[in-house]
């Protein structure tokens, strides 16, 4: 009764227009929903105006303030005035020109939006002019206009972004992160536009720094480390009205999440789980089933085959063939996966066959070898290469579980959690130790750590803990050194541990700052160290890992809590066989 009462009695509001100040606002929330998605349309802007050269200058990570500056074409006077109005663009006049779009810009919204958020001043200065004007807008009016001087180009401020949408503060993530994201932002658009130079300057430090006149390949080095850029094999290839050029990496620089992976459409940059999917699936049995492929594809086709009015922040694309696009993108990977002698198993063509049986074959016949440096290379005190006898019964299915006999039945072991466990165990130790005794060993000769700019701000964020643990890093001029170590890890690939840790302390959203743990750095240390499942074991690396886990404290789950291994009793194997 309350319901119907409810219902049928209640006044209905009605409906009213709402003012234009809130209709910009509810805009921008849209699409200027963080300070990245600002710095990405001035970027764009400046890009599409010819620049050669763009400097970022942020003050806390864009909250307070950024500077894009531009030597680009510039806007004269009346464009100038025109600008920052909702829906004035110079790059579309007809809506067919939505099927022909050449510029990253087109819906003459980016700068309406950021001005009603904002406190923006525009300075701008056209080739052939003696000097350049300078506006500034506050609540999208026009505070002040008047000429200015300037070299050629355009420089736009945006100060307190959000300051009268103070909800949206609320939602940002950490400074650090959204500064992360925002080098990010940078890095992407190196790899897209070689020919311009970019920088990036937080706080009067430089993150970001691409000088002019460098290829692709040499920011990909600079960015993300030498030692990826070895990883990858370059790709090429037309199809009809089709280019697809880039990069693709071997399976040993694949990561557990997607942060190298880079889909560019004309060069703009766009997330395409398909394509993503695509790329690992062309990789079949050549890469874990949790791990990302690393990719830089470029994609480039007349414009009238792609629609990028599909998105909001214009991140996503649509393909009029995008069947023939995906088969296209898988094509030129396996090509040079099988060009570059990966031993490789298709599994698209094993879909087809429909050929359960082949599907092991390669498996077992060493493609998995990849991963298996890590237990392979070292002879230290986690190795398992101690001898054992061989007399009892134990085996590795599908390299990820090891199964054996015991008196009361047959143990199951996923063989990645098991060893998780045991370096933990032996981390925990080492730390203790070290707390004791302070035990740390000093390299005799720095090593030269290799971080791409988005991961040496992850690294400011844990190097305390990394301390606790016994790293200890050191700056000379640019480049960053290792020089102590905790004494466990001695002999290993610290490069990728380390980077690979790094890595996922960035993804993981419980660790904040608030609860950093050295424990949690330990167990993603563990997890980075051990064998990996697909690798292969043999018998003497079983035993000694069953061995070793039966020492461990806690043996049945791994540091993530994970279960390590489950025991099937004669009792429950008889009743399901209906011995019982
Ligand atoms: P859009 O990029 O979709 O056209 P914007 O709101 O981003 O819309 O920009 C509006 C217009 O302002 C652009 O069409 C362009 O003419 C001009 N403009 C913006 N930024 C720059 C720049 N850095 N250099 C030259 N012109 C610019
Ligand atoms: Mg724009």
């Amino acid at each position: 009764d309350n319901l119907s009462e409810f219902l049928y009695h209640s006044p209905m509001p009605s409906i009213k227009v709402l003012p234009q100040d809130i209709v910009s606002k509810i805009a921008a929330g849209e699409v200027i929903e963080k300070p990245i998605y600002a710095v990405k349309e001035l970027i764009d802007n400046s890009i599409d105006a010819k620049s050669t050269q763009i400097k970022i200058t942020l003050q806390d990570a864009g909250l307070k303030r950024i500077v894009c500056r531009d030597n680009g074409i510039g806007m004269d006077k009346d464009d100038l005035r025109q600008s920052f109005m909702p829906h004035t663009t110079s790059k579309i006049e007809l809506a067919e020109d939505l099927y022909n779009i050449q510029t990253l810009g087109f819906r003459g919204e980016a700068l309406s939006s950021i001005a009603s958020v904002s406190l923006m001043t525009i300075r701008s200065r056209q080739k052939d002019s003696d000097h350049g004007y300078q506006i500034e807008i506050k609540n999208g009016q026009i505070e002040n206009f008047q000429p200015a001087s300037m070299a050629e180009g355009t420089e736009i401020t945006i100060q307190n972004l959000f300051y009268n949408t103070p909800a949206r503060i609320k939602f940002l993530k950490s400074e650090q992160t959204e500064l992360r994201l925002i080098t990010e932002l940078i890095i992407s658009y190196s790899f897209a536009y070689p020919e311009i130079s970019f920088s990036l300057i937080h706080n009067d430090r430089t993150i970001v720094d691409m000088p002019l006149g460098q290829t692709l390949e040499t920011r990909i080095k600079k960015l993300h480390g030498e030692g990826h850029f070895n990883y990858l094999l370059k790709i090429k290839n037309n199809f009809e009205y089709l280019e697809i050029t880039g990069y693709v990496g071997k399976p040993q620089s694949a990561a557990t999440n997607s942060r190298k992976q880079f889909i560019y459409v004309n060069n703009r940059r766009v997330y395409d789980k398909n394509i993503s999917y695509l790329v690992k699936e062309t990789f079949g049995s050549l890469l874990e089933p949790k791990l990302y492929p690393s990719f830089y594809l470029f994609i480039s086709l007349p414009p009238e085959r792609v629609d990028i009015n599909v998105h909001p922040r214009k991140e996503q694309v649509a393909f009029s063939e995008d069947q023939m696009i995906g088969s296209a993108i898988q094509n030129t990977i396996a090509d040079a996966i099988k060009s570059n002698d990966i031993k490789y198993y298709d599994l698209r063509w094993n879909k087809n066959q429909q050929d359960q049986s082949q599907k092991f074959v390669l498996h077992d016949g060493g493609t998995a070898t990849y991963t298996g440096k890590l237990l392979k290379e070292t002879t230290n005190t986690w190795s398992l290469k101690n001898d054992i006898n061989e007399t009892s019964k134990v085996a590795q299915f599908h390299n990820l579980y090891i199964v054996s006999q015991t008196k009361k039945g047959i143990l199951l072991i996923d063989q990645h959690a098991a060893h998780e466990r045991i370096l933990y165990e032996q981390f925990l130790d080492e730390y203790q130790k070290l707390q004791d005794k302070k035990e740390i060993q000093v390299l005799s000769k720095p090593l030269l750590l290799e971080f791409s700019p988005d991961e040496n701000v992850a690294l400011e964020e844990h190097i305390i803990s990394l301390e606790n643990i016994g790293f200890k890093f050191q700056k000379v001029k640019n480049e960053l050194y290792l020089i102590t170590i905790p004494e466990v890890f001695r002999d290993r690939d610290l490069q990728s541990i380390l980077t690979e840790t790094l890595d996922d302390l960035t993804q993981s959203n419980i660790f904040k700052k608030v609860d950093l743990k050295t424990d949690k750095m330990l167990s993603y240390l563990a997890c980075r160290s051990a064998i990996k499942a697909g690798e292969k074991l043999n018998t003497s690396e079983m035993e000694n890992l069953i061995k070793k886990l039966s020492e461990t404290r806690t043996q049945y789950t791994c540091p993530h809590g994970r279960p390590v291994q489950v025991e099937l009793s004669l009792d429950e194997l008889h009743r399901l066989f209906h011995r019982k």
